[in-house]
């Protein structure tokens, strides 16, 4: 089976690659996608750069060049709910675009005709996540991601996707993984790590926590791996 591991930054896959070892190296449409094999699994590993629009060609890249069958997301985010601390792990039951906005044609917050405001997660992944939090002993919150192109380090914009959306942590990816993978069938799992609490001072504590956060995310995520082997 063909596993796409992704995430946005380059510090998210870093802890990837070093735990992988050795990889092939592809460059397309400006991003390198490492590939290797894990127990028997072939791995497309990439990152996007930031943002919705690159995330989606990423993620369309490693299904439609790579044949990816399944689609696993690694990062950081900023907390909403206030039971998410720094390196607690949260993965998407389902995810939202809270930047998408067409509102003054009576459409709610979020949605496009022809679309949905909600996007579900893979069940079968996160019953794979569940039980991996269970024998690493950890803490796995299932909830809501929003999604949009903004760092949100402002309460009220926080508030305001946490209530429009019922979301318990935000980001800039997420929901354009889902929209492709969902478009193109693939099952997908997006799980992120906390990096700050998208207020005030989120900029400052994603600085400082972004790379102890991304290695959270990213060693779950090879646990995983070891149950989809
Ligand atoms: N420091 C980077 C910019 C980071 S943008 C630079 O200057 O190059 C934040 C990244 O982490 C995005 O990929 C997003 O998915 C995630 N993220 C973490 N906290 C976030 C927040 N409060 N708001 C939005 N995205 C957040």
């Amino acid at each position: 089976m063909k596993v796409a591991i992704m995430g946005a930054m380059v510090e998210e896959i870093e802890p990837l690659l070093e735990f992988f070892g050795t990889y092939e190296t592809t460059e397309l449409a400006g991003n390198k996608y490492y590939t290797t094999e894990y127990k028997g699994l072939e791995l497309v590993i990439a990152y996007s750069k930031i943002g919705k629009v690159f995330a989606s060609l990423t993620a369309s890249t490693m299904i439609q060049h790579f044949g990816a069958e399944k689609l696993l997301f690694s990062g950081v985010a900023g907390a909403i709910n206030p039971q998410l601390q720094i390196g607690d792990l949260i993965a998407a039951t389902a995810l939202c675009q809270h930047d998408l906005d067409i509102t003054a044609f009576g459409h709610p917050y979020g949605f496009v005709p022809e679309g949905s405001v909600f996007i579900d997660s893979d069940k079968s992944l996160l019953a794979i996540a569940k039980e991996v939090a269970g024998e690493m002993d950890k803490s796995l919150l299932e909830g809501v991601i929003a999604t949009g192109d903004q760092f949100v380090a402002d309460e009220a914009r926080k508030d305001w996707i946490g209530e429009t959306f019922k979301a318990d942590a935000l980001e800039m990816e997420g929901a354009s993984v889902a929209v492709v993978c969902d478009a193109l069938d693939v099952p997908f799992f997006i799980l992120r790590a906390i990096s700050d609490s998208a207020d005030m001072d989120a900029g400052f504590s994603f600085e400082e926590f972004l790379q102890s956060s991304a290695k959270e995310s990213a060693a779950f995520v090879t646990k995983m791996l070891d149950r989809l082997a």
